[in-house]
């Protein structure tokens, strides 16, 4: 098994705390849970270092209890840092080598973010962009959490969070309000550099 090593959280980038259309306690809010997944995270690994394995049970056991609450913390980690990661850009429409994809893959980029707000709104999760290695197309895929619906060996370029934490003191219910201001604060660069350091990165012969 693997040996416990802590994991430190990633710092807030100040300017999330100045984007348009996010309140400084939104973002601060939402910027704690993810510290709890963090915590959460290194409490799990520490108690899986000592777990009793003799008594592992896919019903009940503290290995299935300890494993299941990696697998969300963990996820919850990640997704938040690459959610927090894409923002704080000028939004608007994507840019590069990752829009060249998005009018590949979903025939003009007005297509795709239609498609990509209408997944944050039939989710209560997550709607992510990924690049999947396996049919090595861009598809908007959404989760329900962040353990539930994770597609195998797609990387995630641009990741949204439509949980209520994410927006509720902005936007009450509106959910649609806060996807638009989402892609209002976009940091396509981020996205492109995503795109571009993953694995069995695309080609850029499509520019
Ligand atoms: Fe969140």
């Amino acid at each position: 098994m693997t040996v416990y090593q802590k994991y430190e959280p990633k710092p807030l980038k100040p300017q999330l705390l100045e984007m348009p259309g996010f309140s400084k306690k939104q973002i601060e809010e939402h910027y704690q849970l993810y510290l709890g997944y963090v915590n959460k995270t290194n409490e799990v690994r520490q108690k899986l270092e000592t777990a009793d394995r003799s008594t592992a049970n896919a019903t009940y056991s503290e290995l299935r209890s300890l494993k299941l609450g990696e697998d969300y913390a963990w996820d919850g980690v990640k997704l938040h840092e690459w959610y927090f990661e894409n923002l704080g850009g000028k939004g608007g429409a994507p840019t590069g080598h990752v829009a060249s994809l998005i009018r590949r893959d979903f025939g003009s980029i007005e297509r795709w973010e239609a498609d990509f707000k209408a997944t944050g709104l039939a989710f209560r999760g997550w709607a992510v962009l990924a690049y999947d290695m396996h049919d090595k197309c861009l598809h908007n895929y959404g989760s329900d959490a962040h353990d539930v619906g994770v597609i195998w060996c797609a990387m995630p370029l641009l990741v949204l969070d439509v949980y209520e934490h994410a927006y509720m003191i902005d936007y009450g219910i509106k959910r649609a309000a806060y996807i638009d201001a989402f892609l209002k604060n976009v940091d396509w660069e981020v996205v492109n550099h995503r795109l571009h350091e993953m694995p069995g990165a695309p080609p850029m012969s499509l520019e």
